[in-house]
């Protein structure tokens, strides 16, 4: 468990967390979501001790996080960047087993390791692993920045905005790996992003952050259905921003589940209004012709990612 109790951190003139008081239950899927400048990052950083507070304990497993020795706690969580930074100069088994390197695993450990790794993301080994970073696109690369971050089995994964710089295709095949790799792996991930789609198909427990402050802490649905202020409620409402397709395009798509029970919405109701329907509700009956559809709330989701108007 990871607990930040009354911590806060002020950079010269400027509040940028605010008495954060949070529980992160260990293996959990754990998203940290607000606009930029809310101390996400801070966060984040405050965690693996890149950055001290100001104020404030934050308590991993019950020891205070300045009670570590910094070597071994920074072992312990894996950290995963915006801005894929693998070494140019190591080709991508060497840039996944960098730590393990470091920890004087002997090379074989270490390959089997690495190829380990990117079977697991679908990564042929005997194509990928001697290749230099370069010869790989931007959503492989990342797949190894993420690899290399649990290569030597952190108890913590900490990923800020790993896929922003993605395109939307990718960036949904991204969030299905994370959250496939969240299953297999049991380890705890904490995970930034400013965007409500994004923590809403990843988070267990999300956050909703803003000016250094926490706005509502709960599952995805308790935030969709009880946004806890304007603030939340405005920023999920925000990312529906008018769209020009409308339902009929997840129908299109196969999204749903056949069902003879009474429509309450038709296929030309636009993607808004089918996300208004679904608010306190866990599916809504579309009729799409001859046979009427149960879409739901991941329907929707995984639609959006992959459909993101740019
Ligand atoms: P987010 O990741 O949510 O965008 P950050 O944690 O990066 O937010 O920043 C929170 C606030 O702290 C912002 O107002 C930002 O400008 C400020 N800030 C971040 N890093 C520094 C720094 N090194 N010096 C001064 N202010 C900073
Ligand atoms: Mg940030």
């Amino acid at each position: 468990m990871i607990e930040f109790r009354n911590v806060s951190k002020r950079y010269a003139g400027n509040q940028a967390i605010d008495n954060l008081n949070l529980t992160i239950p260990t293996g959990d899927f754990f998203v940290l979501v607000g606009p930029s400048g809310s101390g996400k990052t801070t966060t984040l950083k405050m965690l693996n001790r890149l950055i001290a507070p100001t104020k404030g304990d934050i308590y991993f497993e019950d020891k205070r996080l300045i009670d570590y020795d910094l070597t071994q706690l920074r072992l312990q969580m894996g950290y995963v960047l915006q801005n894929i930074a693998l070494f140019p100069n190591l080709n991508i088994q060497e840039n996944i087993a960098i730590q393990a390197e470091s920890l004087g695993w002997p090379r074989k450990q270490r390959v089997e390791r690495a190829r380990a790794l990117l079977k697991q993301v679908d990564l042929d080994p005997d194509k990928y692993a001697t290749r230099m970073p370069n010869e790989l696109s931007g959503g492989e690369q990342q797949r190894v920045g993420i690899i290399r971050a649990l290569a030597i089995k952190p108890k913590v994964v900490l990923m800020d905005e790993p896929f922003s710089a993605l395109d939307p295709i990718s960036r949904k095949q991204l969030q299905d790996l994370v959250l496939q790799l969240h299953k297999e792996l049991q380890m705890t991930f904490v995970f930034v992003t400013h965007d409500m789609h994004e923590a809403l198909r990843l988070g267990q427990h999300i956050a909703v952050m803003r000016l250094g402050h926490i706005q509502q802490v709960g599952t995805g649905a308790d935030i969709m259905q009880h946004p806890a202020n304007d603030f939340v409620r405005g920023f999920f409402e925000n990312e529906h921003a008018p769209r020009p397709d409308t339902v009929q395009s997840l129908l299109s798509e196969g999204y749903g589940q056949t069902t003879s029970a009474p429509a309450t919405l038709t296929a030309t109701a636009t993607i808004n209004e089918l996300a208004a329907a679904l608010k306190g509700n866990v599916s809504v009956v579309v009729s799409g012709g001859e046979i009427s559809r149960a879409l739901s709330t991941p329907d929707l989701l995984d639609y959006l990612a992959t459909k993101e108007a740019n």
